[in-house]
């Protein structure tokens, strides 16, 4: 197999944890790989020390300012070595996995789940299949999170190299995103309102459950487009994020093949929902048919006597 580079994945110009699930999985092919840290100023790459890398690189560039696809695509190839390259899962890591295959004549390979010697699979057609794909030679591969387990040690020298993009487009302004709550698409647990939550204010009782148990609040489209105090930042689904926590709690949602496409590779999905041949409970291992009303309090007591 070919040399393997990890490009981090960013958030606000800091190298974001699921970098080291990136690392795991780029090992899968063999030694500890570079990691590439694309970042304006260097220090920033310090943030990728003790992930499991065997060397790690800070690409610095005024380009790295801001997300624009030509001018990170560029400024990354030019310091990028050859060989199958890794990317995270994100909107924007796979948009960049995409332009940078393009660059290289790669085959990509997007949303990866598990990696086996130079077998790679991912869900298609809405995660109703998965393909697995064997590697003839290099690629590029976004790797959605929660599928490997972060690598740990590894180097924390930093070598920086200057770089530079072709940046098309401008950013005028960056909106902040409003609420501090926990990202869907970051969360270990996440816990959805559908619009079986009859109003926007309700989600208040998703949100305490939430915070009992360190989850991030999601949403079905439904809900999203319903209600504006619902933003599409926490919709989940085919037109939303995907999603692939460790469990993943539905309530109200009645399980659309849209919304399934973002969620149904969590690992355990339970789902509150008071119709019992609602969709959701075919792919639910857990399913409790009630309305919110009666068993979000049961469960939100019952888990924080379990939390302490
Ligand atoms: C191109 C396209 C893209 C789409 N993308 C997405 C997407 O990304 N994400 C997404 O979610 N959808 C998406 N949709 C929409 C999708 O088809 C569904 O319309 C949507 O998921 C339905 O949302 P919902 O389950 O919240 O609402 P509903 O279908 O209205 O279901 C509400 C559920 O709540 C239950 N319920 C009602 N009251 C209660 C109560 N008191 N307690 C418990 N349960 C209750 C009902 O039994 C019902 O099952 C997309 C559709 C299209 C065409």
């Amino acid at each position: 197999m070919t040399q393997t580079i990890v490009i981090a994945e960013m958030n606000n110009n800091a190298v974001h944890p699921s970098t080291a699930e990136l690392i795991a999985a780029a090992m899968t092919f063999g030694d500890a790989p570079t990691v590439i840290v694309p970042c304006t100023e260097a220090a920033a790459a310090d943030g990728a020390a003790n992930m499991g890398a065997g060397s790690i690189i800070a690409a610095k560039s005024a380009a790295f300012a801001h997300y624009d696809a030509s001018g990170w695509a560029s400024a990354l190839d030019a310091v990028t070595p050859q060989g199958t390259l890794i990317t995270g899962a994100s909107s924007q890591s796979k948009d960049l996995a995409a332009r940078i295959a393009a660059r290289r004549g790669l085959a990509v390979i997007q949303d990866a789940v598990a990696i086996e010697g130079n077998n790679v699979t991912s869900p298609v057609y809405s995660g109703k299949a998965m393909q697995t794909v064997a590697l003839a030679g290099p690629a590029v591969i976004s790797v959605r999170s929660n599928v490997f387990p972060p690598a740990s040690g590894g180097a924390s020298e930093v070598n920086v190299l200057d770089t530079e993009g072709n940046v098309a487009t401008s950013v005028t302004e960056f909106m902040a995103r409003a609420s501090e709550r926990l990202d869907v698409g970051e969360a270990n647990i996440v816990i959805s309102g559908g619009r079986g939550m009859g109003s926007p204010d309700n989600f208040v009782h998703l949100e305490a459950i939430a915070d009992t148990i360190g989850a991030a609040v999601g949403a079905s489209r439904a809900a999203v487009d319903t209600w504006e105090a619902i933003p599409h930042a926490m919709q989940v689904g085919q037109t939303g994020k995907t999603v692939n926590p460790s469990l993943y709690i539905a309530v109200g949602i009645s399980g659309a093949i849209q919304h399934l496409a973002g969620m149904r590779s969590s690992k355990y999905i339970v789902a509150i929902n008071k119709d019992a041949d609602a969709p959701i409970f075919q792919h639910a291992d857990y399913g409790i048919v009630a309305t919110w009303e009666e068993a979000l309090p049961v469960l939100h007591t019952t888990l924080k006597s379990m939390m302490g």
